[in-house]
């Protein structure tokens, strides 16, 4: 079982979304995030390959490339409304194992974190298709931890890093079994 982890953005080149007030940015929280993931998964015996790249492109050669079985693409939301807040996590429009995989995700992380549920989302290519999902061969998904730009999920995402990772893990393996 090889599971690509895909931090989003990259540290120094796009910072994706940044808290107004603290200055935490998206790139630095989920490369923390999926470091800490891929620890969980090789406890477990799984390998994990991190990709972090600026170019999307180059991201789903690298996952499909390399024999991905799944591929755990991390973001942070981010609003103009500092009010919009909660977790929510996306897969390939139709993909039953990749609706299966983001329930499983969806429910560790809302049940461990207590952030708003916003549910599982279905990215459908040319509508809402998210460029990652529609053009990686393997299952996969696309989970927004949270919202950077909300204070109190700002504040989850800047000091429970480890409980992000700890509940993406068990997802993963919740869906696996
Ligand atoms: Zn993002």
């Amino acid at each position: 079982m090889l599971i690509v982890i895909n931090p989003g953005h990259c540290p120094g080149e796009d910072s994706g979304a940044v808290n107004q007030n603290t200055g935490l940015q998206e790139a630095d929280v989920v490369l923390n995030i999926g470091n800490l993931l891929a620890g969980y998964l090789e406890n477990v015996d799984y390998e994990t390959k991190i990709v972090q790249l600026n170019d999307l492109n180059e991201i789903c050669d690298v996952a499909n490339g390399c024999g991905a079985d799944l591929f755990i693409s991390l973001h942070c939301n981010g609003a103009e409304s500092t009010q919009a807040n909660g977790t929510e996590t996306w897969y390939y429009d139709q993909s039953e194992e990749g609706e299966s995989l983001a329930y499983c995700i969806q429910e560790q992380i809302i049940n461990s974190l207590g952030t708003t549920d916003r549910g599982i989302k279905s990215a459908v290519p040319h509508k809402n298709g998210l460029y990652v999902l529609t053009n990686t061969n393997m299952t996969g998904v696309l989970v927004e931890t949270a919202f950077i730009t909300n204070d109190s999920d700002e504040q989850l995402l800047a000091d429970r890093q480890d409980d992000f990772a700890r509940a993406i893990a068990r997802g993963i393996t919740d869906y696996i079994k």
